[in-house]
């Protein structure tokens, strides 16, 4: 194998590892594309660019949530408005780095460009690359001052790998709303249509639980240790977003006239009257 194809496999490599990310069972995941953000839930495998923009919010069931989870959404908000504030230049910067290595791979793979080329693509990495790492040192330092083993671990990461300087806000972006509740990271991120069905699965979750033992809880009790009073505590967070829980849990409508029951938990339709969900173990109800 040439040395140049060596090269792009291992870039290659690199590019698909960072694509493929396995959501856990039960694991929230907010997927950005510029300024729209999906949710993910697993267990899933997804396919995502992670160039220039990658993971806002991760939620694994099975890891102990740090503390208590908080639902101010105005804390939230603020946060959020204050990290893309300070954030923007290191967001060009990175998107900078990934135009110069493009550049820099296209020019190698066309077998093309003068050595003044060469130089300048260089001068430009470099420059943007150590730019990055101290720009990076110095807002990990504004923005989660307490914080400083990761503020350590992830400016030695960005110094280390271009791969991973390229993705500098996204390395801050992970820590930003950790100690947030999902929910309340779905209110600041998602259309009122996605939000609203995000509450949904959640309160259901909570309300019905399986019949038969479950991976990873799908929604854990977050913020009390009875069902009733988490589902309390949320329902009058929620009618404080603006949005009724009635309305948010109306019973479902059957998809097709055939079938005459459904699952009150994950609402999968059956074509029986009586009967257990294949998927939790719950008794079914009829329509
Ligand atoms: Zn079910």
């Amino acid at each position: 194998m040439s040395d140049f194809k060596l090269l792009l496999l291992i870039c290659g490599g690199i590019y698909a590892s960072e694509c493929f990310v396995w959501i856990p069972s039960g694991g929230v995941l907010f997927l950005s594309w510029a300024k729209r953000f999906t949710l993910a839930r697993g267990p899933s495998i997804r396919f995502k660019n992670p160039w220039p923009s990658g993971f806002s919010y991760r939620f694994n069931p099975s890891i102990p949530f740090p503390g208590t989870p908080s639902l101010n959404s105005h804390e939230i908000k603020t946060r959020w408005q204050n990290f893309q504030a300070n954030t923007s230049v290191l967001l060009w910067l990175s998107r900078g780095l990934l135009m110069v290595c493009a550049g820099a791979i296209f020019l190698y793979t066309i077998r093309r460009g003068f050595y003044q080329a060469w130089a300048v693509l260089f001068g430009a990495f470099l420059s943007l690359h150590i730019s990055i790492g101290i720009l990076f040192w110095n807002k990990f330092g504004k923005l989660f001052p307490a914080d400083k083993p990761r503020k350590i671990k992830k400016t030695i990461l960005c110094a280390l790998s271009p791969f991973q300087s390229m993705r500098s806000v996204d390395l801050l972006e992970e820590i930003l709303l950790e100690p947030f509740h999902p929910l309340a990271v779905g209110n600041l991120l998602l259309s009122e249509e996605d939000f609203s069905g995000f509450c949904r699965r959640w309160l259901l979750e909570i309300r019905y639980p399986a019949g038969v033992p479950q991976p990873a809880e799908t929604s854990p009790l977050l913020l009390s240790s009875s069902r009733g009073e988490e589902e309390r505590i949320l329902d009058h967070w929620i009618s404080k977003q603006g949005l009724k829980t009635s309305k948010i849990l109306a019973p479902p409508q059957p998809s097709h006239p055939s079938n005459l029951s459904f699952c009150r938990r994950c609402e999968t339709e059956y074509q029986i009257e009586k009967g257990r969900c294949h998927d939790c173990g719950r008794d079914l109800v009829t329509f």
